[in-house]
């Protein structure tokens, strides 16, 4: 029966006011705050959500930090993905229910216009990157959580609850990158940056998973490990190799087919000799600079593919989630933060020191 407000629920008592991590303006971590907010209201096509766990990813520190050309709402709170326990549904609401374990699909459109209803969601016109482009205070860094009803997954019944947390964001891109845009086949040469990354263990895993052959690029022993354990077949250590020079003695000067990159400027132009003629570069990101050098005449003379990639579908997460579901991708966690400790998550992040995904829990 749907109360006054025409909410379904609740599972128990919903408080008024939450603990979350708020900033309102842009700066280093000491804008963040971790405070009391109000609990948000669900409407008609939304769901409230108790939130379990959340995952970091990198859009919190561009969305901290700010970014040009990207308008950051403020006040906001941060958080793309995250699992929990749907608390109260709006009275629209048809495909959950109270009480339902879920996981948040962090792209957030009209889902009525030609894109959404193509499965391309991701040119929809009011697309967003939920946590990061919503607001203000949307997002996922809190106690609760609300967001449309039609972003909820049902939770991998095999995860715990900060595992599931993890993967929306980074495999549905990852997933996308790879398999939709790249089409990635049995026997290609995939040269990964950041394999130890929140992308790029998911993507030596996507690679294993259509047998495809990773070459891992990490900085650091310890990384080099994690990614061998995940089933790199190939590691290049940066910090101690030429990842031209490593490449070269793998395939050959015949190059890679298949080149996953999110680095940018420091990366590009390495990426682009070591791809081989008619190869693939597929890139989502620019950590180290938007500004990446291109010598064009590569590009038509080897007649190579450049890709540009962005989140994903809803339906490519749920197609990735299927093989979280068989054990054949699994999700690693770094490292489990209480949330009012976010400011030393960041710390870590910015660092580069995370492997796998870290997690903050309300
Ligand atoms: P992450 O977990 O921080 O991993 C990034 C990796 O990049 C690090 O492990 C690091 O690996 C590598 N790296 C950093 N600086 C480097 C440099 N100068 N040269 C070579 N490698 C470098 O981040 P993530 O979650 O994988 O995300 C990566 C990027 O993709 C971010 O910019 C993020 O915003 C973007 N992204 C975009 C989308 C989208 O939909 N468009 C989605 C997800 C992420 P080593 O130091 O070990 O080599």
């Amino acid at each position: 029966m749907a109360d006054a407000h025409g909410l379904i629920g609740a599972r128990g008592h919903i408080p008024d006011l939450m603990k979350a991590a708020v900033f309102d303006e842009h700066g280093g971590v000491d804008v963040l705050r971790y405070q009391d907010m109000p609990v948000p209201k669900p409407g008609p096509n939304d769901v409230l959500v108790k939130v379990k766990a959340a995952a970091c990813n990198y859009n919190d520190l561009w969305a901290r930090r700010g970014l040009p050309g990207v308008t950051i709402i403020l006040p906001h709170i941060s958080g793309s993905d995250a699992s929990g326990i749907v608390e109260q549904v709006g009275s629209a609401v048809t495909n959950v229910k109270v009480g339902d374990e879920i996981i948040h699909h962090c792209g957030q459109s009209c889902r009525v216009c030609d894109a959404c209803t193509r499965g391309q969601e991701f040119f929809c016109k009011q697309f967003k990157i939920f946590g990061f482009q919503t607001g203000p205070l949307i997002g996922t860094y809190g106690e609760y959580v609300v967001f449309p009803a039609v972003q909820a997954l049902p939770k991998p019944e095999n995860l715990s609850w900060e595992e599931a947390s993890t993967l929306s964001l980074c495999l549905v891109t990852a997933w996308r990158m790879l398999v939709t845009r790249a089409r990635i086949q049995a026997g290609d040469y995939v040269l990964i940056w950041g394999g130890a990354g929140g992308l790029g263990y998911l993507a030596i895993q996507i690679c294993k998973l259509f047998n495809a052959r990773p070459i891992a690029v990490v900085s650091g022993s310890k990384k080099a490990k994690f990614v061998e354990e995940l089933g790199a077949e190939y590691i290049i250590d940066r910090d101690v190799q030429n990842v031209e020079e490593e490449v070269k003695k793998i395939v050959g000067r015949r190059g890679v087919d298949v080149v996953f990159e999110h680095v940018g400027r420091a990366t590009f132009p390495t990426s682009i000799v070591c791809l081989k003629w008619g190869g693939t570069l597929v890139t989502c990101g620019a950590t180290s600079g938007f500004d990446a050098q291109t010598d064009v005449r590569y590009l038509w003379t080897k007649q190579m593919n450049f890709l540009g990639s962005h989140l994903g579908s809803r339906a490519e997460l749920s197609d990735a989630l299927a093989f979280v579901a068989s054990g054949q991708i699994r999700p690693v966690i770094s490292d489990i933060l209480p949330l009012k400790d976010i400011a030393k998550a960041q710390q870590v992040m910015e660092r580069n020191e995370v492997m796998g995904k870290m997690v903050l829990v309300p």
